[in-house]
């Protein structure tokens, strides 16, 4: 196994593991290993997306992995946050896939759909066949996604879109679109099929941060869509946020394994690097630093577990996913500059993955509600009181 794959688990949580959710992780690790190391740097220096690993990623289950039926794997959200820590170990851009495709389109359709929708997307979904995108922040909603701008007009027995979306992952390649708009009675989402008449996606380049994901701009200019393309219990602001829970959710372990990988690249190189007298690794100031990568890994591990639990049980409450995002997500950025830190100039080249994971963790600490937007979002939880405008 390769070293910055191996576990770190300094609590020995491992004892609070299925041999199922054990075997989930493993075979994930082993995947990344083997089919995502090798050629993720590439991919990241090129901005390419490796679309070759797709069809792999659905035969491992990854598509879908904690929903039930409909050809997906149906397991616990114990061994689906196992699987996201694994995969973001290797890159967050594939991690980045996955959520995208499973916990925001797939879940719109589970969670909101008609039945018929359900047969007629989530099967091909979870098969890697069909790709989707969650189209909701706009070129001047972030943030606020409920200022969008994009509307939906009946127009006899369908409606017509008009808007833009921007920032939105998977956007060129995807053969459905799940689109945010605003109708008479608030917001509700619509499946927009490529190819649809009026509807565009083009690739935003130019990206210092997730260059081995595809991030597009979508583009709606009179696109007429049947009725029987709107999700109809999704209604208003929360149908977004419930998906947004969901990728959070996955986000918060993912984060772990991006952490782990930085953290154990540090500590193999600071024992083998040696300046003045000694390796790195007997100067206090350098133990200093992998004690506090150390202890923050472990706490994020031990927050996702119990969340895990928690949802599992059908308790977890959006709030407490805002407080696991905000925290594994920080504290692993802040991991991934204090690793390249100390791999002094070695820590800008990609010969170590470190500087990869630093770039591709802006961007996970922005999206999906940035850290001050969860610091909101706990603050209005604790006081009662709404900070945000
Ligand atoms: C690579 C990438 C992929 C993405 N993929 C998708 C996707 O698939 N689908 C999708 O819909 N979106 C996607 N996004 C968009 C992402 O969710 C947004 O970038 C994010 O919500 C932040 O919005 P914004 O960039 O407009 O920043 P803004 O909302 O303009 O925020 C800018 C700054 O202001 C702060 N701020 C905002 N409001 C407040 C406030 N009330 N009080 C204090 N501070 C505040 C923020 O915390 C931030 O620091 C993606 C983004 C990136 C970078």
């Amino acid at each position: 196994m390769a070293e910055i794959l191996k576990d770190l688990d300094y609590f020995e949580l491992d004892e609070l593991l299925t041999s199922e959710e054990k075997l989930t992780r493993d075979t994930i690790k082993q995947f990344v290993e083997r089919e995502v190391l090798p050629s993720v740097e590439r991919h990241f220096a090129n901005e390419t997306f490796p679309k070759e690993l797709v069809s792999r990623m659905a035969e491992l289950g990854m598509f879908g992995a904690n929903l039930k039926g409909y050809g997906c794997a149906g397991m616990n959200n114990v061994a689906y946050g196992l699987m996201m820590q694994e995969l973001e170990a290797g890159d967050s851009g594939l991690r980045s896939f996955a959520s995208v495709q499973s916990a925001l389109s797939m879940y719109s359709i589970y969670a909101f759909g008609t039945e018929e929708q359900k047969q007629r997307y989530l099967p091909g979904m979870a098969r890697g066949e069909i790709i989707g995108c969650f189209g909701l922040t706009e070129p001047d909603h972030g943030s606020d996604p409920g200022g969008m701008e994009t509307r939906a007009k009946r127009d006899g027995k369908g409606w017509v879109l008009n808007g833009t979306k921007r920032w939105i992952t998977n956007g060129t390649i995807a053969n459905v679109a799940i689109v945010w708009a605003k109708v008479d009675e608030g917001i509700t989402g619509f499946l927009v099929d490529k190819g649809s008449s009026g509807f565009g996606a083009h690739d935003m380049k130019g990206k210092f941060s997730m260059r081995a994901s595809i991030t597009s701009e979508l583009v709606l200019e009179d696109v007429k869509v049947d009725d029987s393309q709107r999700l109809p219990e999704a209604k208003g602001l929360r149908a977004p946020l419930a998906c947004l829970t969901q990728a959070r959710y996955g986000i918060a372990w993912g984060a772990i394994g991006a952490a782990r990988s930085c953290y154990r690249c540090a500590l193999e190189y600071v024992k083998s690097r040696r300046q003045f007298s000694r390796p790195l690794a007997g100067y206090q100031l350098v133990q200093a630093k992998l004690v506090q990568m150390l202890t923050e890994i472990t706490k994020a591990q031990m927050v996702c577990l119990r969340l895990a639990h928690l949802k599992d049980a059908g308790k977890m409450r959006p709030e407490q996913v805002s407080f696991a995002k905000r925290n594994n997500v920080n504290e692993a950025l802040k991991i991934a500059r204090l690793a390249r830190d100390m791999l002094g100039a070695n820590g800008i080249v990609n010969e170590y993955p470190i500087i990869r994971h630093m770039l591709n963790l802006e961007t996970v600490n922005t999206y999906e509600g940035t850290f001050d937007v969860h610091t909101l979002i706990l603050g209005r939880d604790i006081t009662g009181e709404a900070a945000f405008d």
